[in-house]
């Protein structure tokens, strides 16, 4: 299928960004096929999957996630905050995330770090993905470029991406030194020019993040392999998704 949904947080317009409520709501749409997810380090060096560095908009906690062991972050409510409905629903490890996705989806995992914020994250988490064998399902992404590079030391076979809200005149020396085959890119940024120097290139491209139909088609028509980061996998399904039986359906149905 073309230009691949990739659900942002989940299904992050419905669902409570970055739970397992959130990336199965994702899973029920069948043509979501990736979900991006954010993951971090608890104060005891398990990963966990949240967005922000302190606890204070998406669940009850406040202070930094670093400064809680796994024990005390899974107490916290990460769900009320997008309706009454998600009452309960917690903060996710990358473990519990990469069972349930484990067959069925494929991952990009992003590298929540900043300078020496999180000594071992990328380890911890090429670890879990290792021991469930998911290596070859997953990208791992990140804006801190020594992440990406601790990741590359660790193990070279893991796909890396840069993610960059800019179009530096050095891009692509930049994730040649990275040695990164795949690129987060703000939406505003990307047009067919600039595609086509990164598919020359051998880079996957990923834009982000886009919620609308009109932004969606745009990116079609630069190219088709340009995979849309959405919150409303929704839109992506009504802008791309064929209700109608096509042509070619209803000859094969003839055919039988
Ligand atoms: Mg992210």
């Amino acid at each position: 299928m073309n230009n691949l949904c990739v659900a942002h947080r989940g299904f992050s317009y419905k669902a409570p960004e970055n739970t397992i409520v959130a990336i199965k709501m994702a899973m029920a749409e069948s043509f979501v096929q990736w979900v991006e997810i954010d993951t971090q380090l608890s104060m005891d060096g398990i990963p966990v999957v949240i967005h922000d560095f302190t606890l204070n908009r998406t669940t009850n906690g406040k202070g930094l996630v670093k400064d809680y062991t796994w024990a005390q972050l899974q107490q916290l409510d990460a769900g009320s905050w997008k309706g009454r409905a998600f009452q309960g629903e917690r903060i996710p490890s990358l473990d519990d995330v990469l069972k349930l996705s484990c067959g069925r989806l494929r991952l990009n995992i992003e590298l929540k770090t900043k300078g020496d914020m999180y000594p071992g994250l990328e380890q911890a988490v090429m670890e879990q993905i290792l021991y469930h064998h998911m290596e070859n399902e997953v990208v791992l992404t990140s804006f801190d470029t020594d992440a990406l590079r601790r990741v590359k030391e660790l193990n070279s076979n893991f796909k890396t991406g840069l993610i960059i809200d800019a179009r530096p005149q050095d891009l692509l020396e930049r994730l040649k030194d990275l040695e990164c085959s795949f690129l987060s890119i703000g939406a505003s940024h990307l047009d067919s020019t600039l595609d086509s120097t990164l598919v020359a290139q051998g880079i996957t491209v990923m834009a982000w993040t886009i919620d609308d139909a009109k932004g969606m088609k745009r990116l079609a028509s630069v190219n088709s392999e340009i995979m849309i980061c959405t919150n409303r996998p929704d839109v992506w399904g009504e802008t791309f998704m064929d209700s109608k039986p096509s042509f070619w359906h209803w000859k094969l149905i003839k055919k039988d």
